[in-house]
């Protein structure tokens, strides 16, 4: 490298000849799903072992604007955040039986030098009840929800869908705490929504249903947020006149009787779990004796719930239901840009020298752009990556946009584009 020229502009505006990643047009391995190779082509993510991935920067950007969504939405409803250890204590485990292997199958375990063994964790209920109860005992610090967006650990054995299940990914797991069933019922609907506002937000919120499924040894049901593709692992049972449905695991006529559902008007789909919330009862305040005093100085175990939503598997889905042929459409919330400015220059001095104007204008325009500056390259190849890589707005400066002073504009989604001017360009992007 000769000399340190870049435009040292990450956050909003990118070149695209100085981004690291290339496209390419196949993948190398035993890729099979669909998120995973049009993600892997487009330089999004990196696999480093079956279920094991690296965010590049493109990728990078959209888990963070997903990770941002899912933060406002959780604070929005009170979750205060906090940050976990990977690396788990066996002894909290023990309380509850969930360190034996026979109990969870997808622990990862390590050990200390000598030979003391860990957890790398999977999930984190026990050691977050075990530090509320350092904390919480009175009906005063009650209700409280706190929750992470931090890396789990899982030894799945199929790892064969990408980012959507992953042996190490990231998971948003919030904990909810409640005095009584009541106070317990109302934050579960106020969960239900929060978790419809996100997955609206990421753009899947129209093929995205509320769930019935099994409640486990806690309750009678959990509710799963299955996103409908034939992508899906699980089998669910669309009532689309009821907006819900109902996971094949728990489909009977008793189910089918309680929530007024029909056999017949159902409809069978696969459906990718996108999240999930749970009700706990009381099963882990009382191994960790979590317990509040009411105003009478009487002692009650704190009731509990828990809420769930894979980051990368969210993302993985979005991926698996918005695009086409050519690539990824990426929902304008969470694509990695607003715009990719494409000049196609053909050795026109004007052509680039006016692109060059617009990327300025956008940048002080606090618009996200990707500048398409890369030189030697046909439009065809230009209009595939840009394609591919799914940027909501394509804006390309030509020759013929410029005898109509202005720049060519194209939804991702749409067939056809229109030459307006760069203020109107503005405007719509603002
Ligand atoms: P699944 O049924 O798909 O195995 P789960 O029911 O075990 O998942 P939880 O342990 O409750 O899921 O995790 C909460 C959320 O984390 C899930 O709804 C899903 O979005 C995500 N998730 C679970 N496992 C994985 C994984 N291996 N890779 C990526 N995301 C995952
Ligand atoms: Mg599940």
């Amino acid at each position: 490298m000769t000399k340190a020229n870049f435009s040292g502009k990450m956050a909003l505006y990118m070149k695209q000849s100085e981004l690291f990643t290339k496209t390419r047009k196949e993948i190398s391995g035993d890729e099979v799903s669909r998120n995973a190779e049009l993600l892997g082509r487009g330089g999004f993510i990196h696999k480093e072992l079956a279920g094991v991935y690296t965010y590049l920067p493109l990728g990078h950007r959209v888990l963070k604007k997903i990770e941002k969504i899912i933060r406002e939405e959780m604070d929005q409803i009170g979750g205060q955040e906090i940050s976990m250890t990977v690396l788990q204590n066996p002894e909290l485990w023990k309380k509850t039986g969930r360190w034996s292997d026979k109990v969870v199958d997808s622990w990862f375990k390590t050990k200390l030098k000598n030979d003391t063994e860990l957890g790398l964790g999977f999930s984190h209920e026990e050691p977050l009840v075990n530090l509320l109860s350092n904390f919480t005992s009175s009906y005063k610090d009650l209700p409280l929800a706190v929750y992470q967006i931090q890396t789990k650990f899982r030894n799945e054995l199929r790892a064969k869908s990408g980012i959507l299940r992953g042996r190490e990914f990231l998971m948003k797991d919030m904990y909810s705490f409640h005095a009584d069933e009541e106070d317990f019922k109302l934050f579960y609907e106020k969960v239900k929504v929060a978790y419809k506002n996100i997955f609206k937000r990421v753009g899947i919120g129209h093929l995205t249903y509320l769930t019935f499924a099994s409640g486990g040894i806690f309750s009678k049901y959990s509710h799963e947020f299955q996103t409908l593709t034939p992508a899906g692992e699980d089998t669910i049972y669309v009532s689309e006149e009821n907006g819900m449905a109902v996971n094949s695991e728990v489909l009977n006529d008793e189910v089918l009787e309680n929530l007024g559902l029909e056999r017949e008007k159902l409809t069978e789909t696969r459906a990718i779990e996108v999240g999930n919330i749970f009700d706990l009862k009381t099963k882990y305040s009382e191994s960790f004796d979590l317990s509040y005093t009411d105003p009478k100085g009487k002692k009650h175990p704190i009731l509990m719930g828990c809420y769930g939503i894979g980051l990368g598997r969210l993302m993985g889905t979005v991926v698996e239901v918005l695009s086409d042929d050519k690539g990824i459409i990426w929902p304008e919330e969470i694509a990695p840009f607003a715009v990719h400015l494409l000049p196609l220059s053909n050795g026109s001095d004007k052509v680039s020298q006016y692109a060059d104007q617009v990327y300025e204008r956008l940048e002080s325009s606090k618009i996200e752009v990707l500048y398409d500056d890369r030189e030697g390259l046909s439009a065809g190849e230009k209009f595939a990556d840009a394609d591919l890589l799914g940027i909501p707005y394509r804006a390309v400066v030509s020759e013929r946009s410029l005898k109509e002073n202005g720049i060519e504009v194209k939804k991702r989604i749409e067939e056809r584009g229109e030459i307006i001017s760069l203020e109107s360009l503005i405007k719509m992007l603002k």
